[in-house]
C-alpha cells in the first residue's frame, strides 16, 4: 500500500464516519467489527459512526479472548473467527430448485442468488491473500461459479494494516500480510491521529476523492509503514518455508500423523475458520409437499466422516488420514492447483481449535528431519 506514496491521503479519526457515510450514501450495505458471542465478528453498521473503539482480541492456541485495547483504536483487533469468505461464499445456499407441474413434468429453475452491494470495512491482508484463493477456486475461466461470482462482484473492500497481530498470526511468514498488498478498494493504516488511506481500485479512488482530503505528510507514510514492519517483526510463529511440498509429501507415514490424530477431535473447527477452504457438498432438500425440492450448496470439512466416502467406502475412515489430507493438501499439494500454499497465515485454524493443535508446531515437528 506504500508503492505510490505521492497518491496517499489522510483521514483524521473524526472523519471516519464521513468515510461510513459516503459508502452508505453510494449505496452499500457497510459491515464492520461487531462483537458477538465473546468474538469480534463481521456485521452490518446502522449508522456512519457505529464502528467500535478500543476491541483487542488476545489470542493462543485454543484460546480466544477479548480485551480493552489502552489506546482506544479502531482496529487495534487481529481477525476473529469469521473472514470475509461468507460474503463471497456462502455457508448455505440454493443453486436450483425443481418443481413437479400439472401435467407431472419435472421443471428445473435456477435460483438467482442474493447479491447485495457490500462494503466490508477492516478486512486484513491475509484476507485479501485468501480472497484471491478463493477467487482462483470459484473463477477461473470455462467454470465460473454463477453464485460466487455475483456476490464477489459486489463486494467493495476496505483494508486495514494490522497494528497489533494476534500471537497466533504469522501472516509475514508465508508473506501475506501484515500489510495490505492488493485485492482492496482502499486500505488503512491507523496512525493515532487518524489513518494514512490509498485506493487500490478506480472506485476506491472515488471514494477518497470525494472525501477530499490532504495528501498524507512523509512523515505520516513513513509511521504508517513502520507500523507494519513492526506487526511484522512481533509475530513469533513461522511456517519452514512457503513450498513445503516435497517436505510433506516424503513424509505421510511419519509418526506425527498418529500423535497429532490422538489429540484431534475431528470437529472441523480449523477449517470453518479457515479463509481458505472451499470444500463444499450438494444435497436435495425435498419440500414437504412431495413436489418440489431444492439442490443445496453446503460448506463442508475433509474432517466429516462423509468427505472421503466414494462409491462404498470411505478412503479417509480414520482421523489420522483426515488430518494428514487437510495439512497436505492446505500446504503441498494446494501448489500443485494453485501454484502457492493454501496457508495465508492468519491463525484462525490455531485459536478456534479445541484441543489447541498448533499447524505451525505440528509443520515443524514433522519436516524437521528434512530441514537438518
Ligand atoms: S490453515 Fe490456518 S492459518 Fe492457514 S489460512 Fe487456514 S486458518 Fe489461517
Ligand atoms: S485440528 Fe482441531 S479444529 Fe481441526 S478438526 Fe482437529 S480438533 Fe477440530
Amino acid at each position: 500500500m506504500f508503492s505510490q506514496p505521492d497518491r496517499a491521503r489522510f483521514l483524521p479519526l473524526a472523519q471516519l464516519h464521513a468515510l461510513v457515510a459516503q459508502l452508505m450514501q453510494l449505496g452499500y450495505q457497510c459491515l464492520g467489527p461487531a462483537v458477538e458471542n465473546g468474538a469480534i465478528v463481521m456485521r452490518e453498521l446502522d449508522a456512519p459512526d457505529g464502528l467500535p473503539r478500543g476491541l483487542q482480541a488476545e489470542q493462543a492456541a485454543g484460546r480466544y479472548r477479548l480485551t480493552r485495547d489502552p489506546l482506544n483504536r479502531y482496529f487495534a483487533w487481529a481477525n476473529g473467527p469469521q473472514a470475509i469468505k461468507p460474503q463471497a461464499f456462502a455457508p448455505k445456499e440454493s443453486l436450483w430448485r425443481v418443481e413437479r407441474d400439472d401435467a407431472g413434468a419435472l421443471q428445473f429453475a435456477a435460483v438467482e442468488p442474493a447479491a447485495p452491494a457490500q462494503a466490508i470495512i477492516g478486512v486484513r491482508a491475509c484476507d485479501l491473500a485468501a480472497l484471491a484463493l478463493q477467487d482462483a477456486h470459484f473463477l477461473p475461466a470455462g467454470r465460473r461459479d454463477a453464485h460466487y461470482a455475483a456476490r464477489r462482484e459486489q463486494l467493495f473492500l476496505v483494508a486495514v494494516q494490522c497494528a497489533e497481530p494476534g500471537a497466533t498470526c504469522f501472516c509475514a511468514s508465508t508473506g501475506d500480510g501484515p500489510t495490505p498488498t492488493a485485492g482492496y478498494d482502499l486500505a488503512l493504516a491507523e496512525l493515532a491521529e487518524g489513518f494514512v488511506a490509498v485506493a487500490g481500485s478506480a472506485k476506491g479512488g472515488a471514494v477518497l476523492d470525494a472525501l477530499n482530503l490532504s495528501p498524507a505528510t512523509p512523515q505520516q507514510i513513513d509511521a504508517a509503514r513502520q507500523q507494519g514492519q513492526a506487526a511484522a517483526a512481533a509475530q513469533t510463529r513461522t511456517l519452514p518455508g512457503r513450498n513445503l511440498r516435497e517436505a510433506l509429501m516424503s513424509r505421510l507415514e511419519h509418526p506425527r500423523w498418529d500423535e497429532v490424530a490422538a489429540r484431534c477431535l475431528a470437529c472441523g473447527n480449523c477449517t470453518a475458520v479457515c479463509p481458505t477452504c472451499f470444500c463444499h457438498a450438494e444435497a436435495d432438500e425435498p419440500a414437504l409437499d412431495g413436489h418440489s425440492s431444492r439442490h443445496e450448496r453446503v460448506w463442508d470439512s475433509c474432517f466429516g466422516e462423509s468427505h472421503g466416502y466414494l462409491h462404498g467406502f470411505n478412503v479417509r475412515s480414520d482421523i489420522r488420514t483426515r488430518y494428514r489430507q487437510w495439512l497436505t493438501h492446505k500446504l503441498a499439494t494446494w501448489h500443485d492447483q494453485f501454484g502457492r500454499s493454501g496457508c495465508v497465515g492468519c491463525g484462525r485454524c490455531i485459536a478456534w481449535c479445541p484441543v489447541g493443535i498448533d499447524l505451525t508446531e505440528e509443520v515443524a515437528a514433522l519436516t524437521a528431519e528434512v530441514r537438518s
